[in-house]
């Protein structure tokens, strides 16, 4: 028997879903909420027959409860947690073969760029980076080795967008495979398989989860194929999320809806307040009319989503100053939790990207990007107002301020490379 037979029920809407998918009481016990099933191993009724589990890094059933409420709340056929988004994105890998060619959008997360770059051109594959906001760039890109394209949309930091159905017809029309990476979006905002795209990578450690407090990533599809071989991967390479993690990322998914709300109007109030103050350039935030991508957001999404980042005038002093400056803003990486966090991308998130592809991405020094949680709008924009205060261009006091922030910013980004290095 198969635990992957009992297709999500659709027609419930999102959040009814997001509640009860894959979450039935538990039959052994009557639990109202999915067993945390803390075990390795499944005991056979008799030789062959089994409960439909038998070893819990191929299936687990805190984890089959998470899979199908995923699979529901994307509208797609199959989910797969994995341990976390960037073991979610190896997987993904794992469909292809040394030689093979990817086309991937140019400000897609770091550490999917140090995998892309650093790991896996190792092992033959090979990676060119497009605008993906143009997608004649894209075509351009095909070549007979090509066999898969890669996407983020609204993209990390920058909130840009690339058109889904557009790019999916694309990589139909050559026989291409479409991967978008779902994380920033959620499916509350976006789906990206009715737009066309063949494969969908979440880091659920951010909105999924909800509450900064768990590592995980899924891989959404609804082809049987591509799913079949996928999970074949999922369980021969064994990057599987403990059940733990299952359980707290499924707890999170049961306030999607009501965290997304939150945050989209948290963000909302924020960019327009950004928008308007003196010492801030650019704000980026697809809600915003003057973002240049709002009609495509306002198309295929139907939200906009809870981040957004600002570039300060000033550039790296101002911008070290400001992030070093906020009180309910905590200077940390990552994203998508209810507590608000600030973050210097091309000191911290963005390091592993050189500064040439970085600054050519428009990852500029001055550049800052927020995950507004969901406290009150307005003590938050009081404390973005008080970091902010002060003179971008007043290099007396910010030398000092600025040379100190941007010290421990340094510090900072050094102990991390040393960790990652381990
Ligand atoms: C965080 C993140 C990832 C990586 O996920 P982890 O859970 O940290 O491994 C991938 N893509 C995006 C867009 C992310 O924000």
């Amino acid at each position: 028997m198969s635990v992957y037979n009992q297709y999500p029920n659709n027609q419930q809407q999102f959040s009814t879903r997001a509640i009860h998918a894959g979450q039935d009481a538990d039959p052994s016990t009557g639990a109202l909420n999915t067993p945390i099933f803390q075990t390795s191993t499944f005991v056979l009724d008799e030789l062959g027959v089994n409960k439909g589990y038998q070893y819990a890094r191929t299936h687990n059933p805190t984890r089959t409860a998470l899979e199908q409420c995923i699979a529901s709340l994307e509208n797609a056929k199959y989910a797969l947690a994995s341990a976390s988004g960037l073991s979610a994105a190896y997987t993904v890998t794992n469909l292809l073969s040394a030689g093979d060619h990817v086309i991937v959008g140019e400000d897609v997360y770091g550490g999917v760029y140090r995998l892309f770059e650093q790991v896996l051109t190792r092992y033959g594959l090979s990676f060119t980076y497009v605008n993906a906001r143009n997608i004649e760039e894209i075509e351009q890109a095909i070549n007979e080795k090509t066999r898969l394209v890669w996407i983020e949309t609204p993209t990390n930091p920058l909130l840009r967008l690339a058109d889904i159905r557009t790019i999916a017809d694309l990589c139909h029309a050559n026989g291409l495979r479409l991967a978008v990476d779902n994380t920033f979006a959620t499916p509350y905002f976006q789906r990206p398989l009715e737009l066309g795209a063949d494969v969908i990578i979440h880091s659920t450690t951010k909105y999924l989860g909800g509450h900064s407090d768990v590592i995980g990533g899924a891989i959404v599809t609804s082809s049987d194929d591509l799913y079949e071989r996928l999970q074949y991967h999922n369980n021969a390479v064994g990057a599987v999320p403990g059940p733990f993690d299952c359980f707290l990322v499924l707890r999170g998914l049961k306030t999607l809806k009501l965290r997304m709300r939150e945050h989209e109007r948290n963000a909302f109030a924020i960019a327009k307040f950004l928008e308007s103050h003196p010492n801030v350039e650019t704000v980026h935030y697809p809600g915003l009319a003057t973002h240049p991508q709002h009609e495509l957001a306002a198309k295929q999404m139907s939200g906009f989503g809870g981040m957004v980042s600002f570039v300060v005038k000033g550039g790296i002093d101002f911008a070290a100053n400001t992030v070093s400056s906020t009180n309910l803003f905590q200077l940390a990486e990552s994203l998508g939790g209810v507590k608000s966090l600030i973050c210097h991308p091309a000191t911290m998130t963005h390091k592993p990207i050189p500064k040439e592809i970085r600054e050519h991405c428009g990852i500029v020094d001055g550049l800052i990007r927020l995950s507004p949680g969901i406290e009150e709008a307005e003590d938050l924009i009081a404390d973005l107002d008080q970091a902010l205060s002060g003179s971008p261009g007043n290099q007396q006091s910010l030398t000092n301020n600025g040379t100190d922030a941007n010290s421990k910013l340094e510090t900072r980004a050094a102990e991390r490379a040393l960790v990652q290095t381990r």
